[in-house]
């Protein structure tokens, strides 16, 4: 399930951001634990009557030093690209404005649900200032004030109506959907064209579906795939593609929609930063992993050349220690027949579901060979476990004190679980329970 986009757009000036905070509040960040985004103000999510959403101020693109109109309308650009619902704010100080009208035009060519707000109506006798906004054409204008946050409620009320009512990425169970992430020009779409190109992979359907996500659906030995939200890579050439923060945000959509995530690595340039960001979405995200190290045809290698590479992934990567690696080349096709027996396998992981009575022989031999820590003369007791959950697969461990899982032990155990059913690509969450 992913969580609809709203963005706020309108000229400099009329309380956007002042808007987006309030709305934000205390969510400012969306990845908490990702260094380098927590700061970012530009899109954060929020939370109104048990809808979640995601939302960009418009007005914080850098967009470099073009003359205002041109600013406003590629912000406005983004907006349809990228929102289910699109705030218009206006400022009712000011009337509506050339540039009120400029925005209001591609918006009404754009489709998408428009929620007209006039902002700076900071009390009742203001109100009457609205009128004026119908010429607009987006019906019923709403008085906020961003001084005073008035009005936010029945702004929200008006834009969470808009909000679309079923996801387009229900697909059957049994498809497996699995997305490519990286940074531009690690050969993502390279590698999607080499997938649909292979022999034995029977192309049935490219959807654009409503949240401009392009879907590619395949069959390759009756087992069927998706490859979710490619759109990004189809979309060549729009000024914000290479800004950082619009590939964060489709990368996050992407990753939520999936089953397995493979994380493209450029094998010319090495690990830089953004890529252990981008691996670190799609583990918080409980998804499946796979590191594909793309570009291998284009490294000098000798004997050591593999084993060096993979040596430095798992250095930095050390939180992805359970997602296999993959070296290949979307250019020669080297390994590339692998890859989707391996997405196969890592999907089946993700959703394995293991025998009870098993998983509590192997925890009880766990034990047996390393006995539970103790604290303060007392010992961690382990009564049970049991899994409840697939897609991570999660399992309770039922204890004497919670507070006596010490970490390291839970890792152990995680370790022992992996040895015996082999969860390889799939994070795995182990919860302590206390016994009732
Ligand atoms: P943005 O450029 O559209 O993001 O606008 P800002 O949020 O930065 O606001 C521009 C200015 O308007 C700031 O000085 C805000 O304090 C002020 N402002 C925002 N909302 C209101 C409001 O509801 N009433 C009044 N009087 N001022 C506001
Ligand atoms: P994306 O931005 O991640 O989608 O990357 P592209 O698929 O557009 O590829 C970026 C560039 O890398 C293009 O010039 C590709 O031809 C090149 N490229 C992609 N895959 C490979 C590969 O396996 N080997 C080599 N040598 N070049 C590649």
């Amino acid at each position: 399930m992913t969580n609809p986009v709203v963005a706020i757009v309108g000229r400099p000036n009329v309380g956007k951001s002042t808007i987006f905070n309030r709305i934000a509040g205390e969510r400012i960040s969306i990845v908490e634990d990702v260094p380098g985004v927590t700061r970012d103000r530009i899109y954060s999510s929020g939370e109104w009557l048990n809808h979640k959403f995601h939302i960009i101020d418009t007005g914080g693109i850098d967009i470099g030093d073009e003359p205002l109109l041109v600013q406003i309308r590629q912000q406005a650009e983004v907006a349809i690209d990228e929102a289910d619902v699109i705030i218009f704010m206006t400022n009712g100080r000011d009337g509506v404005t050339a540039a009120d009208e400029e925005v209001a035009k591609m918006l009404h060519r754009s489709n998408k649900p428009v929620v007209l707000a006039v902002n700076k109506i900071d009390n009742p006798d203001m109100r009457d200032l609205i009128y004026d906004f119908y010429v607009l054409g987006f019906g019923e204008p709403y008085p906020i004030s961003g001084a005073h946050g008035t009005g936010l409620g029945d702004l929200l009320d008006a834009v969470v109506r808009h909000f679309p009512k079923r996801e387009p990425n229900d697909y059957e169970e049994d498809v497996i959907k699995f997305c490519l992430i990286g940074r531009p020009n690690v050969g993502k779409s390279s590698l999607v064209n080499a997938i649909l190109g292979e022999e034995r992979v029977i192309v049935s359907d490219i959807a654009g579906t409503t949240r401009d996500a392009v879907d590619t659906t395949f069959t390759r030995e009756g087992q069927e795939y998706v490859i979710i939200d490619t759109a990004g890579m189809r979309k060549r050439g729009k000024i914000y593609e290479n800004t950082e923060k619009y590939s964060v945000l489709r990368a996050l959509k992407a990753i939520e929609r999936s089953d397995v995530v493979l994380v493209v690595l450029n094998a010319e340039e090495g690990i830089i930063e953004q890529d252990k960001k981008i691996a670190g979405y799609a583990h918080e995200a409980g998804r499946g992993v796979i590191i594909v190290v793309n570009k291998w045809d284009a490294v000098e290698k000798d004997d050591k050349t593999l084993i060096e590479f993979e040596r430095k992934i798992r250095d930095h990567f050390q939180f992805l220690d359970y997602a296999p690696i993959l070296f290949v080349s979307a250019k020669t096709k080297q390994r590339l027949h692998k890859l989707l027996p391996l997405i196969q396998t890592v999907s089946e992981n993700h959703a394995m579901r293991v025998q009870t009575n098993v998983l509590n022989e192997v925890i009880m031999d766990a034990i047996a060979m390393n006995p539970t820590p103790t604290h303060n003369g007392q010992r961690l007791k382990i009564y049970y476990v049991t899994q409840v959950a697939v897609k991570p697969p999660t399992f309770v461990v039922f204890v004497n004190d919670p507070e006596l899982m010490h970490f390291s032990y839970e890792r152990f155990l995680e370790n022992r679980i992996r040895d015996a059913f082999g969860f390889e690509g799939t994070p795995i969450k182990l919860i302590a329970r206390p016994r009732k």
